[in-house]
């Protein structure tokens, strides 16, 4: 069954030829997508092809190569769209509660960068023989080079993915802006940006062993 869409309200100028929508997919999404959305308003164009806006904000529309999915149901085990869900049951879209669907929702922030925040920085600590270097940030070693022009010529470490000791995030800035002070990592706001606790190996029990 199709589901009641809002109107695509805009501010901008639509040409007479798109179509509004009014009812759409109760799930859908396209092929890269991690999970299913549910749609808030829809338009046609004139050759057909319909392009969706879901309640999260991704717009999900067709293109010649690929079909959006839709789905009266989520098929068991797939995910979807937290802020979709609770915004269409809110809005009245969706008369049923969640009920058995998994909601997933990824606070942006919250998850360390894919790349250090240390890279390309002089956060680092010299390890012997000077071509590589501890990065202060996250605790891996690399190879160090001379970057910058020449009105800011630094010594720095290379780009890096963060190693398994990246220092825990500032609540405000997050890992935006770690800067250090003595080999002591803080954010710039000059909150502590400590490292994680290292796991201490007990000593073994058995003399000897
Ligand atoms: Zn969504
Ligand atoms: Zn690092
Ligand atoms: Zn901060």
């Amino acid at each position: 069954m199709p589901v009641a869409l809002l109107p695509p309200t805009t501010g901008s100028t639509v040409t007479l030829d798109i179509e509004a929508l009014t009812a759409g997919p109760r799930f859908l999404r396209t092929r890269t997508m991690s999970r299913w959305h549910r749609p808030r308003s829809g338009t046609r164009r004139p050759d057909g092809r319909d392009c969706f806006t879901a309640w999260c904000g991704y717009s999900i529309g067709s293109s010649d190569r690929a079909p959006a999915l839709t789905a009266e149901e989520v098929p068991d085990g797939e995910l979807v769209c937290a802020t979709c869900e609770g915004r269409a049951i809110g809005a009245g879209q969706e008369q049923q509660t969640a009920g058995g669907r998994q909601l997933v929702f990824g606070p942006r922030e919250l998850t360390p960068p894919k790349t250090c925040p240390g890279s390309r920085r002089h956060l680092i600590r010299p390890v012997r023989g000077g071509t590589t270097a501890l990065c202060l940030v996250c605790g891996d070693t690399h190879p160090v080079r001379a970057m910058g022009g020449p009105y800011n010529p630094r010594i720095a470490i290379v780009q890096h993915p963060p190693g398994a000791a990246l220092v825990q995030p500032c609540p405000f800035h997050r890992w935006r802006q770690p800067t250090h002070t003595e080999g002591t990592v803080h954010c710039t706001c000059g909150r502590p940006m400590p490292a994680p606790a290292v796991k201490e190996t007990a000593p073994c029990p058995t003399p000897n062993c």
